[in-house]
């Protein structure tokens, strides 16, 4: 079964796609998995593999090169790498947000006919990049303050300069550290009084002097997406990597909010492994497992049952969620976005522990897959701008007020 159910509401592109990322998935990321976990290694041939079949350039647009895929196809693909290895589909998921923003989205904000034509260069050289050069990109914004929940401008500071920008500041967390070519990097424009409608998005060479990487990365999951710390000292970024016209991001991120949400793909695949695990364990049908059925058995008939329950409504949520995907929601979409969000990455993590309950405790051997399950499906409901905390805020409010409306004081 694919997480985007019955094909019949598939495009051709769609089920190819899908079919591609599976195949993909379970003969090649799901057999690598582990050693990755294990030694906290970037999945390099894995990329080799993702390249190699044009999933790189999945959301380039067609007109560029790529297969232009949208939103929906994008996210049903990410949640099947996702149920296999959920590093890769994680860090894949930052590479594909450099298309995202840049293309569908960009065109739909309100630029000056300047700024239109020099995205348009911009953005030839970055799908390029992409398409020719096989290069990956990584979306690089946290920086362990408040900007990326969308409180405070950005640390890291690019300060205009003859021909482009000289960028200094630090990124943590930051996926593929090392392994991408260029580090798609959120920083503000060097301006006195500065907020956070001064973002500037960037595309930093990996190799250009005065970028580092600094420090490791031993996490509790999510081992082989490499998030190590970036610094950059005095780096020179050309204008021409500028991923979004000055002053844009702001404009682009609230208006296309879906694009917080595309982390959850990846964890809706984790979700589905976890169920996927549980069933093939109570059946006996685990390679190298004794072959001893737990099937027959009441107690795992009702946790199985209840474990299907949670993934059908999580699946649901997750497949409205694509199908809603446009630019400029209206409030009731973005709420339901929330919801969708919050519960994909919740529930990852209750199937996960669902999973070994029912299981027992042979399924937490490291010789299988469900003890990285778990560990990865925790990491989740961290993820900045829209952690779990944040959702509910947000939503939270949301339900409550209408825009513009304010309380008067209180007494
Ligand atoms: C596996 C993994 C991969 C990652 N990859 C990337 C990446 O590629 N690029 C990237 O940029 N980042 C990445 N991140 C970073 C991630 O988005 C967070 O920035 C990181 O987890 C650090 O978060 P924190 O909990 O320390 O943040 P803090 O800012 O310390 O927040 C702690 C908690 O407080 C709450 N909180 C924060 N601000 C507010 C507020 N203003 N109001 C109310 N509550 C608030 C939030 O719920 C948050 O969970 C990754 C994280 C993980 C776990």
């Amino acid at each position: 079964m694919h997480i985007a159910g019955a094909t019949t509401w598939l495009s051709t592109q769609q089920r190819q796609l899908i079919e591609l990322a599976v195949t993909l998935g379970r003969e090649n990321f799901a057999p690598r998995a582990a050693r990755h976990d294990s030694e906290a290694t970037f999945p390099f041939e894995n990329y080799e593999d993702l390249r190699r079949a044009g999933l790189l350039k999945i959301c380039v647009p067609l007109e560029h090169g790529g297969l232009g895929a949208d939103f929906a196809t994008y996210v049903l693909v990410a949640a099947e790498i996702g149920r296999h290895c959920g590093a890769t589909a994680l860090s894949y998921n930052m590479h594909v947000c450099s298309s995202l923003w840049t293309s569908f989205i960009a065109d739909a904000l309100v630029m000056t006919p300047a700024q239109r034509s020099d995205h348009d260069s911009n953005r030839r050289q970055l799908y390029a990049n992409i398409v020719d050069g096989g290069k990956v990109y990584s979306q690089s914004f946290s920086e362990g303050g408040a900007a990326a929940a969308g409180k405070a401008p950005w640390g890291t500071l690019a300060h205009r300069v003859d021909g482009g920008y000289i960028v200094n500041g630090k990124k943590i967390f930051a996926s593929l550290a090392g392994a991408a070519d260029f580090y798609g990097v959120l920083c503000t424009l060097d301006t006195p009084g500065a907020t956070p409608r001064d973002t500037l998005y960037l595309a930093v060479d990996a190799q250009a002097p005065g970028v580092a990487v600094a420090g490791d990365w031993d996490a509790l999951g999510m081992r082989g997406t490499a998030s190590r710390t970036l610094l950059f000292k005095d780096v020179f970024v050309p204008a021409s990597a500028r991923l979004l016209p000055e002053g844009l991001y702001v404009q682009a991120a609230s208006r296309f909010p879906h694009m917080f949400a595309t982390l959850s793909a990846t964890y809706m695949g984790i979700a589905q492994a976890a169920y996927d695990f549980t069933v093939q364990f109570l059946r006996a049908e685990l390679p190298g497992m004794p072959p001893v059925k737990r099937r027959m058995y009441p107690t795992k008939q009702i946790a199985v049952a209840d474990m299907r329950i949670r993934l059908e409504q999580t699946r649901a949520l997750f497949l409205q969620s694509a199908r809603d995907a446009q630019v400029d929601p209206d409030k009731d979409t973005r709420m339901r976005l929330y919801a969708a969000h919050y519960s994909i990455m919740e529930n990852a993590q209750a199937l996960a522990a669902l999973a070994v309950r029912t299981c027992g405790g042979q399924s937490l051997l490291k010789t299988l897959p469900l003890e990285r399950l778990y560990r990865d499906a925790r990491c989740g409901s961290l993820m900045l701008p829209w952690t779990a905390e944040l959702c509910q805020d947000q939503l939270g409010r949301e339900c409550l007020y209408e825009q513009g409306e304010r309380d008067e004081a209180i007494e």
